[in-house]
């Protein structure tokens, strides 16, 4: 059987913030994988450390006030944190893109769509401007734009639109990783699905590897290949998208479902899970979860879990599938 390649390792990273209050921990070692071609969904709330793992890949972390403290990233096997600078500028945009949720910051008003798209084409690769402007016509044509429209403003164009300009610019050096943060929730709910769908197809087209941040477990069904769910910097779950849609198996993920509307039982109500995230600045010392967790057991207050593997691929971060734990802390709750 050939050996997996991944388009991005990452080991134990750790992310700090220093802000007036304290040193936010906003990662606290990090894993994550993703095979070349897949679709890795990265989900959690507000604050759990999405982002910050997608800036940490392209090495954006704004230093100050960030700083990763230590952990490995690799990409396509190379580790990014030996690279100088101008080595990492030239693989923005070229091996690895990232898109953001809301197009209008992405884009210059006072350029047209198609020069935009050539600037990044004539950065990267031997071409001259009438080819890399050809090239652009031809990237909004990929997205579903005509390409004679290439020579509009982006105030000329809907916000669905805007977003396939976006994903246009970060395709155009055919990347081998995607990295989408919250790629359709500025966008009304039909357009969504429209530039979800145009994502799909692009990935499968192009092979191109691809990391979606996001919140929505709708999206991760749609598009993802594997899920890691993380909570106060640190991926909790992990696992295929049958493993953690049919056999979840952390109180957190469990209920990040139970919070999404049933339509086929319309009668049942929400149940949101209580509480709110914990205080980067002062997380708690054993499991992050534990003051919001209805299974929680006298070791989860003082005793970090660790993973617990299902599967070759699914793991949980959580003291109810360690057998030890269990016996020592006894069941409690729910
Ligand atoms: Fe709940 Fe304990 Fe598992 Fe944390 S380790 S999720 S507190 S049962």
């Amino acid at each position: 059987m050939s050996e997996k390649k991944y388009a991005v390792e990452i080991e134990d990273l750790v992310v700090e913030f220093k802000t007036d209050d304290g040193i936010v921990k906003a990662l606290n070692g990090v894993d994550l994988k993703i095979e070349e071609g897949k679709t890795l969904g990265l989900v959690g709330e507000t604050g759990a450390g999405k982002t910050t793992t997608g800036l940490s890949i392209l090495r954006l972390v704004p230093s100050p006030p960030g700083k990763i403290v230590s952990g490995t990233i690799k990409l396509n096997g190379e580790s990014i944190f030996e690279k100088p600078e101008e080595e990492m500028r030239k693989l923005r945009g070229k091996a690895v893109s990232m898109i953001f949720q809301d197009p209008m910051t992405s884009l210059n008003p006072v350029m047209t769509v198609e020069e935009q798209i050539a600037e990044v084409i004539e950065l990267h690769e031997d071409i001259n401007h009438s080819g890399a402007i050809q090239k652009a016509k031809e990237m909004l044509e990929l997205v579903g734009i005509p390409g004679e429209r290439g020579t509009e403003y982006p105030h000329q164009f809907s916000g669905g639109m805007k977003q396939r300009v976006v994903i246009a610019i970060a395709l155009a050096c055919s990347p081998s990783l995607l990295i989408a943060d919250e790629p359709t929730t500025a966008l009304d709910v039909t357009i969504q699905a429209q530039v979800l769908e145009m994502m799909k197809d692009l990935r499968n087209r192009l092979n191109t590897s691809m990391l979606m941040i996001t919140h929505d477990l709708g999206i991760v069904a749609e598009i993802c290949d594997t899920v890691s769910v993380i909570y106060g910097g640190r991926v909790i779950e992990h696992g295929s998208l049958d493993d953690v849609f049919n056999n979840t198996r952390h109180p957190y993920t469990e209920g990040l479902f139970r919070s999404l509307p049933n339509l086929d039982d319309r009668t049942s109500k929400l149940k949101p899970i209580k509480g709110l995230m914990p205080d980067p600045i002062n997380l708690p010392e054993g499991c992050t979860f534990y003051p919001r967790c209805d299974y929680a057991m006298e070791i989860c207050k003082t005793v970090k879990p660790s993973k617990v593997y299902r599967n070759d691929e699914h793991y949980v971060e959580c003291h109810l599938y360690d057998e030890n734990s269990v016996k020592e802390g006894g069941k409690i709750g729910k």
